[in-house]
Protein backbone atom coordinates (compact mmCIF):
# COMPACT_ATOMS: atom_id res chain seq x y z
CA UNK A 1 0.00 0.00 0.00
CA UNK A 2 1.51 3.40 -1.11
CA UNK A 3 -0.85 5.18 1.17
CA UNK A 4 0.38 6.65 4.55
CA UNK A 5 -1.59 4.74 7.33
CA UNK A 6 -2.48 7.15 10.11
CA UNK A 7 -4.09 4.07 12.44
CA UNK A 8 -1.86 1.67 13.22
CA UNK A 9 -4.62 -1.09 13.63
CA UNK A 10 -8.11 -0.77 12.57
CA UNK A 11 -11.30 -2.16 15.17
CA UNK A 12 -14.17 -0.98 16.05
CA UNK A 13 -13.45 0.93 19.16
CA UNK A 14 -17.33 1.30 20.24
CA UNK A 15 -17.56 -2.24 19.71
CA UNK A 16 -14.67 -3.34 21.78
CA UNK A 17 -16.43 -0.71 24.74
CA UNK A 18 -19.67 -2.74 24.08
CA UNK A 19 -21.61 0.37 23.12
CA UNK A 20 -25.31 0.06 22.60
CA UNK A 21 -26.35 3.41 22.06
CA UNK A 22 -24.51 6.74 21.56
CA UNK A 23 -25.65 9.85 23.15
CA UNK A 24 -25.61 12.99 21.22
CA UNK A 25 -24.96 14.80 24.44
CA UNK A 26 -21.77 12.87 25.21
CA UNK A 27 -18.61 14.14 23.34
CA UNK A 28 -16.56 11.82 24.99
CA UNK A 29 -18.85 8.88 23.18
CA UNK A 30 -18.09 9.48 19.85
CA UNK A 31 -14.60 10.84 19.54
CA UNK A 32 -13.02 8.60 17.87
CA UNK A 33 -15.34 9.48 15.01
CA UNK A 34 -14.36 12.90 14.42
CA UNK A 35 -11.02 14.14 13.72
CA UNK A 36 -8.97 17.28 15.14
CA UNK A 37 -11.33 19.46 12.78
CA UNK A 38 -14.68 17.97 14.82
CA UNK A 39 -15.09 16.17 10.72
CA UNK A 40 -16.73 12.57 11.23
CA UNK A 41 -13.82 10.22 9.88
CA UNK A 42 -14.81 7.43 7.41
CA UNK A 43 -15.12 4.16 8.36
CA UNK A 44 -11.77 3.37 6.33
CA UNK A 45 -9.39 5.21 8.15
CA UNK A 46 -11.27 4.53 11.58
CA UNK A 47 -12.22 1.15 11.17
CA UNK A 48 -15.77 1.81 12.97
CA UNK A 49 -18.01 -1.28 12.02
CA UNK A 50 -21.26 0.03 10.15
CA UNK A 51 -23.77 0.01 12.88
CA UNK A 52 -21.50 1.98 14.95
CA UNK A 53 -20.87 4.54 12.08
CA UNK A 54 -24.46 5.33 11.60
CA UNK A 55 -25.12 5.32 15.52
CA UNK A 56 -21.84 7.73 15.97
CA UNK A 57 -22.54 9.65 12.89
CA UNK A 58 -26.30 11.18 13.74
CA UNK A 59 -25.31 11.78 17.56
CA UNK A 60 -22.14 14.51 16.07
CA UNK A 61 -25.26 15.36 13.17
CA UNK A 62 -27.44 16.54 16.34
CA UNK A 63 -24.66 17.58 18.30
CA UNK A 64 -24.04 19.95 15.79
CA UNK A 65 -27.21 21.19 15.19
CA UNK A 66 -27.35 21.52 19.44
CA UNK A 67 -23.95 23.39 19.15
CA UNK A 68 -22.03 20.77 21.03
CA UNK A 69 -19.61 19.99 18.62
CA UNK A 70 -19.05 23.06 15.77
CA UNK A 71 -19.35 22.97 11.96
CA UNK A 72 -16.00 24.48 10.80
CA UNK A 73 -12.98 24.85 12.75
CA UNK A 74 -10.81 27.73 11.39
CA UNK A 75 -7.36 27.21 10.89
CA UNK A 76 -6.05 29.10 13.69
CA UNK A 77 -8.46 27.23 16.07
CA UNK A 78 -7.28 23.88 15.41
CA UNK A 79 -5.48 22.49 19.02
CA UNK A 80 -4.21 18.98 19.01
CA UNK A 81 -6.66 17.79 21.64
CA UNK A 82 -10.23 19.01 21.00
CA UNK A 83 -11.64 17.22 23.86
CA UNK A 84 -9.24 18.65 26.48
CA UNK A 85 -12.01 20.87 27.46
CA UNK A 86 -13.93 17.70 28.99
CA UNK A 87 -11.41 17.45 31.20
ZN1 LIG B 1 -18.97 -1.52 16.19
Amino acid sequence: MAEKRKYSKKYCRYCEGKVEFIDYKDPSAYKWTLSERYKIMPRRLTGNCKKHQVMAERAIKRARAAAIVPYVVSRKEVIDNPFEFLQ
